[in-house]
């Protein structure tokens, strides 16, 4: 696992396999999620993360949503938002063909996919499940289980 002096690894999801979307369009990814301890501020973590992505390999082109070997996205932090309220919930409502072609250049919290999306929501409530969002006011568990069933469809964990 990843080991970096400025953030300890509290806890570590299932690794689920998870089919690429659409089906068919590159091979499968394994999503995982991980529970960290810091007193890195936002920005720094995610820099972090950033060079740990570099670490191993990837490189940014601008492409998103492509095939690529490693992807270390901040969820959340507590209950933080940034940079607002109302510009976390503008990423959060974006409709998806503005999903794929607006890319934040500010970091975003919570996440504003994180509801969406089955291949974070599952390995998440393996280790927060009673975490919750601080602007919808849903648990990890109630957003899973607000998924649409396809949402979650070809998505097995390993063990
Ligand atoms: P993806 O949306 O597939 O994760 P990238 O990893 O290329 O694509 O992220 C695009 C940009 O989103 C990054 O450059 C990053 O600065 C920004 N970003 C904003 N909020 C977050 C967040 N919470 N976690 C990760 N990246 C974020
Ligand atoms: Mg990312």
């Amino acid at each position: 696992m990843i080991a970096d002096p400025r953030m300890r690894v509290v806890a570590v999801s299932r690794f689920w396999r998870t089919p690429a979307h659409p089906t068919g369009s590159g091979p499968d990814y394994v999503n995982a999620c991980a529970v960290l301890r810091t007193s890195l501020a936002p920005e720094l973590l995610l820099a972090l993360l950033h060079e740990i992505e570099a670490a191993l390999g990837r490189v940014r082109d601008g492409t998103r949503w492509g095939a690529r070997g490693i992807d270390l996205d901040l969820l959340a932090m507590q209950g933080l938002v940034r940079p607002d309220a109302d510009l976390q919930a503008a990423w959060r409502r974006l409709s998806v063909p503005h999903q794929q072609a607006e890319t934040p250049t500010t970091l975003i919290l919570p996440h504003p996919r994180l509801q969406d999306r089955g291949f974070v929501l599952a390995p998440l409530a393996e280790i927060a499940p009673g975490w919750t969002h601080p602007l919808t006011g849903r648990s990890v568990r109630q957003m899973l289980a607000d998924l649409p069933r396809e949402g979650l469809e070809g998505m097995t964990p390993d063990g």
